[in-house]
């Protein structure tokens, strides 16, 4: 059994779904399960859809819609398939027309209702494609994920799937396989102990392809891209980036946080567990072998799997004498974080100090004020979060390296935090100079391809 999984942009219309049909019946001999997104950026439009409903009132719900059903009706008719097959489609329409006018009349949308609204775009998909591949002999059945044992916690977008989905995803996915049908399942979604639909994060079909395949001891998940695999950098930066061959899980996770967007961050999580490998494969270049994430790498892997940059952080310097000698304070420090639900991602302390990042989507100024009355706080802002993700048993060497290229440039790092995970090492920069470390870092450790 295989689980293949496609994105948005390699469903984006007739032609791309053609492509990925192909795809799917030369593997139909491995059982697939196949795992959609919504088609291109629709679940960008079901949001924007909302706000104009908001915001504009009921006026605005036609166009929005005319929008989403232009999208999906436009693929149909172009692979030929007649108006009897659209049914559910057009029910699926009808249905969230019913939703945007509510969301124009009450002029505000809840969590809960927020993923409901997008889950249109994932159910709109699998229905479409499935038809397309029945109609090509193919016996697909579309699924929406609790249909497929997806069932979660009710922290609406973004929901965490239940123990239980461990043994709910085998028990309604492998009669089928065994039956002979190709499921069509969606990504991203689920619904809680209730029967609310919810979602798993922006990205997260990755997370459903990878539950899937571990869950029902899958002999790999695939996840097809547009690029050839996981890079060594983003190739908006560095123009020789080129595909890492193997990566472990670890690595991988840290990579997508880190910047690289290639799979969704919690993606990895029940691949690792079971040790199923997952292969990140270019369906526009089938050549091309793709990457694959496992438990391990080959002997003769490079002690440098990638370098990526993450913007728009903001530093946190606190520094209290009090600190000197004393417990309690970093627990008072974080506890302050926790309270105002602010997630911190990287992490330096000294006797004195703590050097923390966050996210500069997050508003801190509470949290500052509160940290005030105990510490002298300083906040800066546009910096960035240069990573080498790679051995650390190598550390000394890949430190000398990189930090040779920073002095090359006159790029001072602001804070080093190296061996949390095992596998990265992080470094402040201001955000204007990221992209230059980025491309100075992978010459010196990639060199540059003939
Ligand atoms: N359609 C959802 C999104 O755009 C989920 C996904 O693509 O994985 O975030
Ligand atoms: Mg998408």
């Amino acid at each position: 059994m295989l689980v293949m999984k496609f994105g948005g942009s390699s469903v984006m219309d007739a032609e791309h779904i053609r492509h990925v049909a192909k795809i799917v019946r030369d593997r139909l001999d491995r059982k697939p399960v196949v795992v959609l997104s919504a088609m291109g950026d629709t679940t960008d439009h079901l949001i924007e859809a909302a706000e104009k409903a908001i915001s504009d009132g009921p006026v605005s719900v036609e166009f929005s819609l005319e929008k989403i059903s232009e999208t999906h009706l436009t693929a149909l008719q172009a692979l030929g398939l007649s108006t009897m097959f659209t049914q559910d489609l057009r029910e699926l329409l009808c249905d969230l027309a019913t939703l945007l006018s509510g969301i124009s009349l009450i002029k505000e949308i809840s969590p809960k209702t927020r993923d409901y609204l997008v889950s249109f775009g994932e159910r709109l998909s699998v229905r479409l494609v499935a038809r397309y591949f029945q109609s090509l002999g193919m016996n697909a059945r579309p699924l929406d994920a609790w249909d497929a044992g997806f069932i979660s916690d009710s922290n609406f977008t973004f929901a965490e799937l239940v123990p239980e989905s461990w043994r709910y995803i085998p028990a309604a996915l492998l009669p089928l396989l065994d039956s002979g049908v190709l499921p069509v399942v969606t990504g991203f979604i689920a619904k809680d102990a209730c029967g609310a639909v919810t979602t798993l994060g922006r990205g997260g079909s990755d997370l459903s392809a990878t539950m899937i395949a571990a869950a029902c001891k899958a002999e790999e998940a695939q996840v097809w891209k547009d690029v050839d695999g996981i890079l060594t950098a983003d190739p908006r930066i560095v123009a020789d980036a080129r595909p890492v061959g193997a990566v472990t899980y670890e690595e991988a996770a840290e990579l997508a946080f880190f910047g690289a967007q290639v799979l969704h961050p919690r993606a990895m999580y029940p691949c690792s567990k079971t040790g199923t490998p997952v292969l990140v494969k270019n369906s526009h270049n089938l050549e091309a072998p793709g990457s694959v994430i496992g438990s391990s790498l080959p002997a003769d892997a490079h002690h440098v799997r990638a370098i990526t940059a993450r913007g728009n952080i903001t530093l946190v310097d606190i520094v209290s004498s009090r600190m000197l000698g004393q417990y309690g304070f970093l627990a008072e420090v974080f506890s302050c974080f926790a309270r105002h639900r602010i997630s911190i991602d990287m992490l330096a302390t000294s006797e004195v100090s703590v050097s923390l990042t966050v996210d500069s989507t997050q508003d801190i100024g509470a949290a500052v004020n509160e940290l005030a009355r105990i510490a002298a706080v300083e906040v800066k802002m546009n910096k960035a979060i240069v990573t080498i993700i790679g051995l650390v048993s190598h550390s000394s060497v890949i430190l000398e390296s990189a930090f040779g290229v920073c002095a090359r440039l006159g790029v001072q790092a602001q804070m080093v935090s190296h061996g949390a995970s095992k596998v990265n090492i992080g470094f402040i920069v201001d955000g204007s100079e990221a992209d230059t470390v980025v491309r100075g870092l992978h010459k010196k450790f990639f060199g540059e391809q003939s």
